[in-house]
């Protein structure tokens, strides 16, 4: 439960729906060997890209919890879930056939078919009698028929204690009240035990009626078929984590999503089975020390964002997005400025923005950028805001720019949307630029989000999950989220916004690591991070500078916490473009950094605070003999069709061709597998050749193999 987040939701739908879903499908597609590769499908319509005309502003979703669901149903396949549910059945009969042995009226205990049953009490007094009592936080009553009722639901890990302790308490504290319950003095654990041959005797007790029974099969897929024992199903995840290239082998320097050292000092409290399960509804004073670290922490981020409040409940960036604009949106409309509806939102912000300002009913315009140096067009922006007049809700920019320079008139910026009675929120997923130098706030936005998972430490989790905290200025701490249940309170603030989230503290779980992060590191620490984090970016970008383009600088040929190196001329001289780079990259054993974002046919480069200039300069290094790869192509000693660029990644089984197959290659496997020292000693070998994205596109295909044919090979062998 881990207080209520982070969690997997998951949804399908039929085949004609599929290219407009939110979030990342993953498709079937081949390699260049015509092997079957999986991939992220349809990436360049991920929803969030088509800005305003996107149908959701996903982009962080919840990918680990995700696989944690998945590997649940690999382990146990079809037939373990459904014993698995029978146990739940017979748990949930075993808590019945006790109660009823006692002598609870029959009437008075109401089954659902599954994992649930309702407990009456004949009055309130009866029934607060029971709940007063804190060994179990009972939290879910109703009121029916007269009766009051208490509700239980019942899981596999319930084990028959939890059950006898149930029922000692809640027959040893006067029972159902009206009553008088026989038997109070019977052993506890004979009744079980009696429960449970009764159960054994009558097994109609534990059936779901007829007409809900499944009759089809479902997940006939081999991976569900396969790893049913703690050996294979070990093996089975170590074998995928060995295709996986992470942090824990290179650092990975994708622009924009600051993936920065995910420390285990900071993750070692998601071990503790405390708060792995607290219910999120479970009585406020049962919360113990953890509410006051979820204060402390929103008092925190509010001062590193120089707000004067500040919420954790949005589950993502883009959540963050869509929570602070419908705060804007109420707070215009609270002082009678409702009519303000349109948004000005800069070419170059993140695809979330415009989406998000779409999902809360805002219309949005565009602000250019200058081609020269990226940064935001003032003078489009005043003409723009001027125009729109009373129409103006607001701005959305993002600081540093999403082009990684500090803009030098982001207070202008501010200052002519304020003028014209608009609300500026600033997109914080780039403060680790900020931090201990500048703040939103000092600048003078209203709003902003954080991205825990980028600047505070929680891991990516390959998509998720995240946590993307809102921090507002005085004006708008009456709109922050609020929650009905026990804890967060603001429920009976007048001009909340209401939940964004159905958790009280959303990703509640992971909250401990930015929390220990921040705590560890203090203000100084902080403040030395986001330094290092400049100086990393600058040392890499002035490196490269002497072989690549790079592409925004500041007037003293600087950049912030990050840059944007483009390969584009490339594409004249050698039929070189940025995803063969990116691809080339992998035989070097490194992840690509971000590419075609947020500018088309670029790569873009932070490296962050946590990696040392030896992991730096390697990186420097597989760059520049890659662009000595290229010069090779230019000057005409590689084809520009078949070199080591356009045929990388190499895995293994492309290294193993023979002679005949290799003679035209123009290059040998060592060029191919070890182009530089350091892959001697340290190898990620890729374990697919370059992936069709083409072909997965045409044919998306998102389930996996059914069962095989006879003669069929498994795709993953
Ligand atoms: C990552 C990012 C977002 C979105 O955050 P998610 O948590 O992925 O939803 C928004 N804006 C910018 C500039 C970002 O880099």
């Amino acid at each position: 439960m881990g207080m209520g987040g982070p969690h997997a939701g998951f949804f399908a739908t039929t085949d004609k729906h599929k290219r407009k879903m939110p979030g990342r499908l993953i498709g079937a597609s081949k390699d260049r060997l015509g092997d079957k590769a999986y991939r992220l499908a349809l990436q360049t319509r991920e929803q969030h890209i088509r800005r305003q005309k996107a149908t959701s502003n996903i982009c962080t979703a919840q990918a680990l919890l995700a696989n944690m669901s998945a590997m649940y149903a690999v382990y146990h396949g079809p037939e373990g879930l459904k014993k698995i549910a029978q146990k739940v059945i017979a748990t949930k009969q075993m808590f019945v056939q006790t109660l009823l042995s006692y002598g609870w009226p029959a009437e008075l205990i109401k089954e659902g078919h599954f994992d649930t049953v309702r407990v009456g009490f004949s009055s309130e007094e009866a029934l607060k009698k029971y709940t007063n009592d804190k060994t179990f936080s009972v939290e879910r009553f109703t009121e029916a028929d007269g009766k009051y009722w208490a509700s239980f639901s019942f899981d596999e890990t319930t084990s028959f204690d939890i059950v006898s302790d149930l029922v000692k308490n809640l027959t040893q504290k006067g029972g159902p009240g009206g009553v008088e319950l026989q038997n109070l003095n019977l052993n506890i654990a004979a009744v079980i035990e009696n429960s449970a041959t009764k159960l054994q005797k009558n097994d109609e007790l534990c059936k779901i009626p007829e007409a809900l029974v499944r009759k089809t099969p479902f997940l006939e897929q081999p991976v569900f078929n396969t790893h049913h024992s703690e050996t294979e199903m070990l093996r089975y995840i170590h074998h995928l984590q060995s295709k996986d290239l992470s942090l824990a082998h290179s650092m990975i320097p994708l622009g924009s999503c600051t993936m920065k050292l995910n420390a285990t000092s900071e993750m070692i409290t998601l071990n503790s089975p405390t708060l792995a399960n607290m219910h999120p509804l479970q009585a406020a004073d049962t919360y113990g020390a953890f509410s006051k670290m979820v204060a402390d922490l929103e008092g925190l981020l509010s001062k590193t964002t120089g707000f004067a409040g500040c919420s954790i409940q949005p589950n993502s960036g883009a959540q963050g997005e869509f929570t602070g604009l419908r705060m804007i949106r109420n707070y215009l409309k609270s002082i009678g400025q409702g009519q303000r509806d349109t948004l000005l939102i800069p070419v170059s912000a993140h695809g979330t923005n415009p989406a998000s300002a779409t999902m809360v009913g805002f219309k949005v315009q565009s602000v250019k950028c200058d081609p020269k140096t990226g940064n935001l067009d003032i003078a489009d922006l005043k003409a723009k805001a001027e125009k729109l007049g009373d129409k103006l809700a607001g701005a959305m920019i993002t600081y540093p720019s999403t082009y990684g320079v500090f803009e030098p008139a982001i207070k202008d910026a501010i200052k002519i949307v304020h003028d014209n009675g608009g609300q500026v929120y600033m997109d914080g997923a780039n403060m680790n630029a900020q931090i201990g130098l500048t703040s939103p706030g000092y600048l003078g936005a209203d709003v902003c989000h954080l991205n825990l998972h980028k600047t505070f430490c929680i891991p990516h989790g390959g998509g998720g999950p995240g946590v993307g905290p809102v921090g507002v200025a005085k004006h708008l701490v009456p709109f922050l989220p609020s929650h009905d249940g026990p804890f967060v309170g603001r429920a009976d603030a007048p001009k909340t916004i209401g939940p964004v989230s159905s958790a009280p503290l959303g990703s509640a779980s992971i909250l401990p690591i930015s929390y220990s992060y921040i705590r560890m590191m203090g203000s100084r620490g902080l403040t030395h991070a986001t330094e290092v984090g400049l100086l990393n970016a600058n040392y890499m970008a002035k490196r490269l500078s002497e072989h690549y383009d790079i592409l925004y600088t500041n007037e003293n040929g600087r950049c912030a916490h990050e840059f944007i190196l483009d390969p584009r001329p490339l594409k004249e001289s050698a039929g070189i473009e940025a995803v063969d780079i990116a691809k080339r990259l992998m035989d070097y054993g490194f992840h690509a950094p971000t590419m075609s974002w947020p500018v088309v046919g670029t790569l873009m480069i932070e490296p962050t605070e946590s990696e040392s200039k030896e992991e730096m300069d390697r990186y420097c290094d597989a760059l520049i003999q890659i662009r000595e790869e290229i010069r090779e192509i230019e000057e005409g000693k590689q084809s520009k069709e078949v070199n080591m660029l356009k045929m990388a990644p190499h895995p293994m089984k492309d290294l193993l061709k023979g002679e005949e197959e290799w003679k035209g290659r123009g290059y040998s496997r060592e060029q191919a597998a070890y182009p530089l020292p350091y892959l001697k000693e340290k190898k990620f070998w890729p374990s697919v050749a370059r992936v069709n994205d083409a072909y997965g596109d045409t044919n998306l295909f998102c389930t996996c193999d059914p069962m095989p044919q006879e003669g069929d090979v498994p795709a993953e062998h």
